[in-house]
């Protein structure tokens, strides 16, 4: 691509593009009268235009109708997690009833390992990457110490090697390979929220599979974001939240997946709730739990209506504009960042180092300011910027495709040029 670092040839890129007016669906926060430059669309995205009238018809469907509102709102809540399902599974490439909107992100990581983490004396270990999000790590060490087993035994944790940032594949599959005897559960985060490393999902699945180990992703970093097709790669079991790439608000509702092959066995062990009992005969009240088919057997209590609510004025634009085509112009977005912090570096001594690898990237580019801190992050946010600032010293920049445009890009590279 033949990228320009000036106004005109950013504006003329955003011209060219059909996808750029979905950025008017979306309020951004001001700075000096004019919207800042937001790339924390992967830490908490946007709210849409539309959430508000979602989430206030159901205030006043609950104002008029009080709890006749199960049946009688215009979305009646009782099936109401439903109005998600099929949207929400295109996203992530599964079948519906692969699929549920749910509790939240590490709320439903434990669930589904109470059902898909059965360690036994000769199969316990788990792997997962070293430097995990800190509330998968403690999720996966909880679990380990809830099933008496010993952390240093039993958890895997692949590392980058000496002097490098990212993981390699084949350090996973190695480990995979030695650990084949004893390796109950592979649990890897989709994306690498750090480095923005996008770990080869199809792959790792087929070499649990093949230890004979169970595999689930985290998708916080994912959903919304990759072509994920967890269907087809076989994937067991998968969460993710909703506010970070699905633009559903903080702590709104978050999603779950199990795979068809495990919606037969109903004798897999869980935690159980009215919820997750057969539809159809549900209001019995009876004292046998009878599961649900289809991966809603997960859910325990009736559904958080109004974060469901925003959750579906955000599925619905995503609906509209589709995974591929995001995933297109996310491309582009995010190789013009990473030339604009090129051009930036050229005039800067190169002080400026891309630890995201170029191949396996969604749309976030982790930059280290060697020589910078801290002091630089909060200079971005004093000139109007949004990255986020991860310890010890990485600044994320996510160019959303929903929402962020060429400009948006062409004007950090400016901002930060000169804070350099
Ligand atoms: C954002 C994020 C979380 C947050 O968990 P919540 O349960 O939603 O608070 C967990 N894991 C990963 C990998 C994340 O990126």
């Amino acid at each position: 691509m033949n990228f320009m670092n000036s106004l005109e040839f950013a504006q003329q890129s955003d011209k060219a593009d059909k996808l750029s007016v979905y950025r008017q669906r979306f309020l951004f926060p001001q700075h000096n009268g004019q919207d800042v430059v937001y790339f924390t669309g992967n830490s908490l995205g946007l709210q849409p235009k539309t959430t508000q009238s979602y989430i206030q018809q159901e205030l006043e469907d609950w104002a008029k109708l009080g709890v006749e509102g199960h049946f009688l709102a215009k979305h009646p809540w009782m099936p109401y997690h439903e109005f998600l399902t099929d949207k929400m599974a295109k996203i992530v490439g599964a079948l519906p009833e692969e699929t549920v909107m749910m509790n939240q992100l590490t709320v439903n990581l434990h669930l589904l390992m109470v059902s898909f983490y059965r360690p036994t004396k000769q199969r316990y270990k788990i792997l997962c990457e070293a430097k995990a999000f800190p509330s998968d790590q403690y999720a996966l060490r909880s679990q380990i110490k809830f099933h008496g087993y010993s952390i240093e035994d039993a958890l895997i944790e692949i590392s980058p090697r000496e002097g490098e940032y990212t993981i390699r594949h084949e350090d996973i599959y190695e480990a995979i390979e030695k650990n084949k005897d004893s390796l109950a559960l592979v649990m890897i985060g989709g994306v690498n929220y750090f480095t923005g490393q996008v770990f080869d999902m199809k792959a790792i699945t087929e070499a649990g599979h093949k230890a004979g180990a169970i595999v689930g992703f985290d998708l916080a970093h994912g959903a919304g974001n990759l072509k994920l097709a967890l269907h087809d790669w076989g994937v067991d079991f998968a969460a993710w939240c909703s506010y970070k790439y699905l633009n559903s608000g903080p702590g709104s509702v978050a999603g779950a997946f199990v795979h068809q092959k495990h919606l037969k066995n109903t004798d897999l062990p869980m935690f159980a709730g009215w919820w997750g009992h057969d539809k159809k005969t549900r209001f019995l009240m009876d004292k046998t739990f009878v599961p649900m088919q289809t991966a809603e057997r997960w859910q325990m209590s009736n559904a958080p209506i109004f974060a469901m609510a925003a959750c579906r004025a955000s599925l619905d634009i995503f609906d509209e504009v589709g995974m591929d085509a995001l995933v297109e112009r996310s491309k582009r977005l995010t190789a013009y960042l990473e030339f604009i912090v090129g051009e930036v570096n050229k005039q800067k001594n190169d002080c400026l180092e891309i630890i995201t690898p170029k191949e396996n990237r969604g749309c976030q580019i982790s930059i280290v300011a060697n020589g910078y801190g801290k002091p630089l992050y909060n200079k971005l946010i004093e000139n109007g910027v949004i990255p986020d600032w991860r310890e010890p010293n990485v600044i994320r920049c996510a160019p959303v495709p929903l929402y962020n445009s060429f400009e948006d890009i062409f004007r950090f590279g400016q901002i930060l040029n000169s804070l350099l």
